[in-house]
């Protein structure tokens, strides 16, 4: 049984169903496209996951876009199946038992993913341990490092509970799951008859793992205190073997993936190229982060995909011939993915959007460097451009992290902007981000507009979800952006050149630029030369669309990682 899969993938989110919370953002958007596109191509890989009971959180906004949290409610046992196998860690002298839940990712030609989402909420457990497994990204450093366990440790454990004895591979999507390793370690110690590991059990690791950096931000690296790590594990061999685990006095999660992985990727050119000067002395390659195409091409496009490059959803290549598509009929499936949102848009909101008036698309975590109120810089330019050169409408949307104060008032502050332009442009706030409303806005506004801080975009993914339904982006370059962006033929980078000392400083000068190609190219393109328009939509589809998948970018790791 069970003896057929040689590659483990781990990741603390995996975004599996609409229905199912157990995922916040990008990290786990990408973690399920992965899986779909391995079972996609029939590759032998088996996942790990929390069941994460309570999710993330839902989003509610009151009329000044305050937000409130509330924890979501979903029917386990509608999605998964209960295994018998029990697996279990000692935290802090306590046995946490732990659970797993199997859900099937199936593939378009019937072949099976098998996701393991680890589970605490047993009756043996003490009633804290119980809850290890129930808040994504929620509760303190503390509930971290035990879910870090539950999920690294625990995941090995289970896994071997399961029967799964011929994985050759460990890929840790991001740090969280850097524990495995560890777990790993000891599993060479032990089967050579030894207490502890020692540097041969190391390079036997190290062989087996690959580890995936999925962030810029210096701060979205878990480290945890020693004496921390040392209550939760009860060992002291982390302080001991320091030029493994630590760096500065703590446990580094990082680091720990850093070295006991033969092969590390960034998720784009750039974002490896950033690594590499933050992580200096590590070999840090590139694989560009991709999307599942099927699961986000909007129901009007599938059909002109299917009619025009039949065999798209099998080798994702095929949409290259995008290129001679007819326009009209592009225009057509646009026209109703478009109808499809604005009908939400104005169902939800009262904005009273129009169809027939260019829209811009943002959503995105909110978090500082995203500067999702970029747009919003200049209130009087913004009413100047749609007075005398064209008319446009934003739809935004948007969770910030419950302890993210900064993020929470640029909520609000997008909410007064919606009211100081009330008359003049119209813009709209939807409630709740998740996957669903991605695949509205994605594919239904005319174009994406991304305006991070670089070089702290690692990769960005959406952009690439509304190439493969035409729409072009509008675009910081930092990220994917740079290697999907042909000014004016993919669609348009915008930021300036100059780079301060400060970042930040930069703010007004992209604000800038933002201005100039919305009022000189974007608004005139739409309006005045609709069939360039096209043929920009129509090469967003056959030169990203069709490249930046999880189709490509998992035969990179096949190619460069696993084999
Ligand atoms: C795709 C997606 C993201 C990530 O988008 P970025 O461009 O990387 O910010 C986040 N949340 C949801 C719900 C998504 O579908």
């Amino acid at each position: 049984m069970n003896t057929d899969r040689l590659i483990a993938y781990f990741s603390m989110e995996i975004a599996l169903e609409l229905e199912m919370p157990t995922y916040c953002g990008g990290l786990g958007i990408l973690a399920g496209d992965t899986l779909r596109a391995a079972a996609d191509g029939q590759l032998p890989v088996a996942a790990i996951s929390l069941l994460h009971r309570k999710g993330y959180f839902c989003q509610q906004l009151a009329a000044d876009g305050s937000q409130t949290e509330h924890s979501c409610e979903w029917e386990i046992g509608n999605f998964l199946k209960e295994l018998p196998a029990r697996a279990s860690v000692v935290i802090s002298g306590r046995t946490v038992h732990i659970r797993a839940w199997q859900y099937d990712v199936k593939g378009a030609k019937g072949a099976v993913v098998p996701v393991y989402l680890l589970d605490t909420d047993l009756p043996e457990n003490a009633e804290w341990d119980r809850r290890i497994t129930d808040h994504l990204y929620g509760g303190d450093e503390w509930y971290r490092l035990c879910q870090e366990i539950v999920m690294g440790i625990g995941g090995v454990r289970m896994l071997r509970e399961l029967g799964h004895r011929n994985l050759t591979r460990y890929h840790m999507n991001e740090g969280h799951a850097s524990l495995l390793a560890m777990e790993l370690l000891d599993e060479e110690a032990l089967a050579a008859g030894r207490e502890t590991f020692n540097h041969d059990d190391v390079e036997s690791v190290r062989r087996k793992c690959v580890f995936t950096t999925h962030t810029a931000v210096p701060a979205g690296h878990d480290r945890f205190p020693l004496d921390m790590v040392a209550a939760a594990l009860g060992r002291t061999e982390v302080g001991e073997m320091r030029e493994i685990f630590c760096c500065g006095g703590s446990l580094n999660m990082t680091y720990l993936a850093l070295n006991l992985s033969h092969y590390v990727n960034g998720v784009a050119k750039k974002h490896s190229e950033v690594s590499r000067r933050m992580f200096a002395g590590y070999k840090i390659h590139d694989i560009t982060n991709g999307i599942h195409a099927p699961t986000w091409v909007a129901p009007s496009f599938q059909r002109l995909y299917d009619r025009y490059s039949p065999g798209w959803r099998e080798d994702n290549f095929n949409l290259r011939h995008a290129l001679s598509f007819p326009a009209e009929e592009v225009w057509e499936a646009h026209a109703e993915a478009k109808a499809a949102l604005l009908d939400r848009v104005n169902h939800e909101t009262n904005a009273g959007m129009e169809t027939n008036v260019l829209t811009f698309g943002f959503a995105r975590r909110i978090a500082d460097y995203k500067r999702a109120d970029l747009l919003l810089y200049d209130l009087e330019r913004l009413k100047s451009i749609a007075c005398q050169i064209g008319p446009f409408q934003v739809v935004f949307a948007g969770k910030a992290h419950p302890g993210d104060a900064v993020g929470r008032e640029t909520i609000r502050k997008i909410f007064r902007a919606i009211e100081a332009l009330k008359g003049h442009v119209r813009l709209a706030y939807l409630t709740n981000y998740d996957w669903e409303l991605a695949r509205l806005m994605t594919a239904g506004v005319d174009v994406w507009l991304n305006t991070p801080l670089p070089p702290l975009e690692a990769s960005g993914t959406s952009g690439m979800k509304a190439a493969v339904n035409g729409v072009p982006s509008l675009s910081i370059l930092d990220g994917w952006w740079i290697e999907g962006c042909i000014e004016g033929t993919t669609g348009w980078a915008i930021g300036s050149l100059l780079r301060l000392a400060d970042p930040a400083q930069t703010t007004p000068l992209d604000a800038a630029s933002l201005y100039d190609k919305i009022e000189k190219v974007v608004i005139p393109l739409y309006y005045n030369e609709r069939d360039r328009f096209l043929d920009v939509m129509r090469h967003a589809i056959a030169l990203n669309g069709a490249y930046f998948t999880t189709q490509r970018m998992l035969l990179q790791y096949v190619l460069s990682a696993y084999f």
